[in-house]
């Protein structure tokens, strides 16, 4: 395997699979069955999981909520979909453990750098919920942040779509993806990869970024394995 410590970030939206809204349960099954197939080849793997399916904190504020408040309830989202995870991955006999960046003690345990690292060592899938725990942040953020943290390899942003493209390719037939692209050329050429904060944390870490297609079967065990597929964002 290329990599041997991988953070998968997933959005809440991917966990909608064909729905308007709320959680597949065949989706997270088949999720769970691509993440069986790294762990068993010894891969450790730590999961940043979006709240975009149930709830958004800018949302809410254009509807004239307070925005710290709306992230509060995003945050929480995350925290739902943490635990659909769990059941999932646990369902496929992957062991696991969920920390929360915001203290829900009952439900899930407090992150703790150390601690998620020891349950890596042990084989456990350690899902992050909660985002950063901070308003105004996004998960991308927490993705990064944790990724660092935990000293992962690489971040695996999960999407439906198998890359970068130098323009959106659900609307433009001539967009041309990128196998490869530095952390400058996307800030150059204005690119969508996560938002800026993620995004220039991850450069100034050095923590390189693959793009690509989580829909698709087997495709996680693939980039694991070092196939050039999807897009690799690095210096
Ligand atoms: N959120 C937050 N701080 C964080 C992460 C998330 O306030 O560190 C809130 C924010 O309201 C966000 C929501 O949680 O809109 C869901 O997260 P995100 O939009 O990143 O989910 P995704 O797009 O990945 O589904």
């Amino acid at each position: 395997m290329k990599y041997k410590r991988i953070l998968l970030k997933l959005s809440g939206e991917a966990l909608m699979g064909s729905r308007q809204y709320g959680i597949d349960p065949t989706r997270l099954a088949e999720y769970a069955e691509d993440v069986k197939a790294i762990t068993d080849l010894g891969v450790e793997v730590a999961i940043v999981i979006g709240g975009g399916n149930i709830f958004r904190g800018v949302a809410g504020a254009s509807n004239g909520m307070d925005r710290v408040q709306g992230d509060h309830m995003g945050m929480l989202a995350t925290v739902i979909n943490g635990l659909a995870l769990q059941g999932a991955l646990e369902d496929s006999g992957i062991p696991t453990r969920l920390q929360s960046a915001i203290h829900i003690d009952e439900v899930a345990e407090p992150f703790i750098m150390r601690k998620a690292v020891r349950h890596l060592e042990k084989g456990r899938v350690v899902i992050f919920g909660g985002g950063t725990g901070n308003p105004y942040f996004t998960t991308d953020s927490a993705a990064v942040l944790r990724a660092i943290e935990i000293k992962a390899d690489v971040i695996l942003k999960g999407t439906r779509v198998d890359g970068i493209y130098n323009d959106d390719p659900e609307k433009n037939k001539e967009a041309v993806k990128f196998d490869h692209i530095s952390f400058d050329d996307v800030l150059k050429q204005g690119l969508k990869v996560m938002d800026t904060t993620a995004f220039t944390l991850s450069q100034e870490n050095e923590l390189p970024i693959i793009v690509f297609d989580m829909n698709k079967k087997g495709n996680l065990l693939k980039v694991v394995s070092g196939e050039n597929i999807g897009t690799k964002v690095n210096l």
